[in-house]
């Protein structure tokens, strides 16, 4: 895209990308300071991850009294939850129902993918383009995409022979497919292939799950929410909506204080077992904070999680296929379960170990290892996204002197805080790498807590700048990025292939993606702001 090339279609003072959790609160939150506000979502309605993510099974591990915005007690009184892990539909019609109550949609164009951004520095402006043709110019550019939206896919060759139905469960169609019967495979048993292996495996005629990594899981506790418990809820909504945003991961739970060492080994495991009951993250958010810093603590919590694990797999030829080894509890995503394990107690459930015998291509009629071959008619990637980086990148961002966000990331995964970029003036991200997300913030969390701190700064700096541009020193953002590794590389999960660390994608740099420590984070991205937004240049 050339500027000077480029049709404007439009300007407006700023641009917002993604319709889900953070794009429709920032919507909000800009409108209501008086600008004028576009957004574009390349799906065709509102969600963002609940949009695309509607595989069979998928849900939150997040509790519905937390995975909600908080800015409106409106909001908070008028929408009913019903469980209290809600599944994608209830979710995904929350995020209607926000929609129309503040009348967002009128600001949406719905089916545009924004391609490109270029700064435009002598007019101190963003040129957006779109899939549409045509393009916006802009003062603020604020895309809230996910850290979890660029489909990660295997590169098994052979998949334009392979006759029957391959599907992303990131890329599930809305209109269902119907499994009943079928032979099906699933690659990958992570959060999401969980999810889908424990649903569908009841209605398949045989259920292929290729496993290359076992993980630690939890048995997921989900009531219904009556009338009663909902009142309860809503009673516990004041003090949420406090604790939430001091919280370590942005919750209602926070680690447990105590020091590990000086806990004895007894009360400890009282300990695990009255978190376990919880049914919930829980048993990783609040259990203390040695857990993923100290090997020996580690072990004995891995070892914990391994016993009620194997005390649910029937057969013990499965059991050591099953049960982690490779890594230490909690320093990769734990997901919550409903009945996975016991589904391989199922005969035509059959479980392929792909880390002794790899998956190395696509057939006409399946899939084949080193040593088998596989007849399947739907073949289901749970494989994981491009976390943090992949959407962004994927946009052509190119700021100060045509500097690319992708060209620099491919160097170095590098911001300040996760909400700035040198070299991208007027450019605000959410959810983006060194900032808390999706590894250590329950999302909606994060996402109001970055939304409000961008709509303060885009306040501050129409105020206060001649040309109303802002960009973070190199020094500041080197700062930033140093205090991030001290963090995370004092964890056992720096330590752990993942794609926390960005391991699942070759050839990305790595670095933990996800800022460790949510409250933290708060207090320091507001001790910025108190201190005039020092370490970032207004001009
Ligand atoms: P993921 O954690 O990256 O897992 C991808 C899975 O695919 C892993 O099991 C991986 O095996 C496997 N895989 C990738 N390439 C493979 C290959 N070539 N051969 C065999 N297996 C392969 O992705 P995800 O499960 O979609 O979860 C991503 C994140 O989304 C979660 O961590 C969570 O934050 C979020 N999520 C949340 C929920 C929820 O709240 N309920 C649900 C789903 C997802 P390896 O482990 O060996 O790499």
């Amino acid at each position: 895209m050339s500027q000077n090339a480029t049709e404007v279609a439009r300007d407006c003072d700023a641009v917002v990308i993604g319709a889900g959790f953070a794009g429709l609160y920032a919507l909000h939150r800009l409108r209501g300071m008086g600008l004028d506000v576009c957004a574009f979502e390349a799906g065709s309605g509102v969600g963002g991850t609940w949009y695309w993510n509607r595989y069979p099974g998928a849900r939150t591990d997040s509790e519905a009294e937390v995975y909600q915005y908080w800015f409106s007690d409106e909001l908070l009184a008028e929408w009913n939850w019903q469980e209290r892990f809600p599944a994608q539909a209830e979710t995904e019609r929350y995020l209607n129902f926000v929609a129309d109550r503040l009348d967002l949609r009128k600001d949406i164009a719905f089916n545009t993918r924004v391609t490109a951004a270029h700064w435009d520095e002598a007019a101190a402006r963003w040129v957006v383009q779109t899939d549409g043709g045509d393009a916006v110019r802009c003062r603020w550019l604020v895309p809230c995409l996910g850290p979890l939206s660029e489909p990660a896919e295997p590169p098994f060759p052979g998949r334009e022979a392979y006759r029957g139905t391959v599907l992303h469960t990131a890329r599930w169609p809305r209109e269902g497919i119907d499994l009943k019967g079928k032979r099906v495979g699933v690659v990958g048993t992570a959060a999401t292939g969980i999810q889908v292996i424990q649903t569908i495996a009841h209605e398949v005629g045989a259920l292929y799950v290729f496993q290359r990594t076992a993980n630690y899981t939890i048995p997921m506790r989900n009531p219904k929410v009556d009338d009663a418990a909902r009142e309860r809820m809503r009673a516990r909504y004041p003090e949420n909506r406090q604790r939430v945003f001091d919280s370590f991961i942005g919750f209602h739970f926070d680690l447990d204080p105590r020091d590990w060492d000086q806990v004895p080994k007894e009360e400890r495991r009282r300990t695990l077992e009255a978190l376990w009951d919880k049914g919930s993250l829980q048993f990783w958010g609040s259990n203390f904070i040695k857990v993923i810093m100290d090997e020996a603590a580690n072990r004995e919590v891995s070892d914990f999680v391994r016993e009620k694990m194997r005390a649910r797999i029937r057969k013990p030829e499965l059991a050591e296929k099953l049960l982690p080894t490779t890594h230490g509890f909690g320093t990769r995503r734990t997901p919550l379960d409903s009945g996975y394990l016991e589904v391989f107690d199922l005969d035509h459930v059959h479980l392929v170990d792909v880390r002794a015998d790899p998956i190395q291509a696509f057939t006409d009629t399946g899939l084949k290892t080193g040593t088998a071959a596989y007849e399947l008619d739907v073949i289901i990637l749970a494989t994981g996204f491009d976390a943090g980086t992949g959407t962004l990148g994927r946009l052509d961002i190119r700021g100060r002197d045509g500097l690319s966000l992708k060209d620099e990331w491919k160097k170095e995964i590098s911001t300040a805080m996760g909400l700035q970029k040198n070299g991208f003036p007027n450019l605000f991200m959410t959810a983006a790498p060194l900032a808390p997300s999706a590894a250590f913030c329950n999302m909606p969390t994060c996402l109001q807590q970055q939304v409000d701190w961008i709509a303060d700064c885009i306040d501050h700096v129409r105020r206060t700048g001649d040309r109303q541009v802002i960009e973070p020193t190199p020094e500041f953002e080197a700062q930033w990025v140093k205090h991030h590794d001290e963090v995370a590389n004092a964890t056992l999960i720096a330590k752990t292939p993942s794609w926390w660390l960005g391991s699942n994608v070759p050839g990305k740099p790595q670095r933990l993606l996800s800022y460790i420590g949510a409250g933290n984070y708060r207090q320091a991205c507001n001790d910025v702001a108190q201190r005039g937004y020092a370490g970032f240049v207004i001009s």
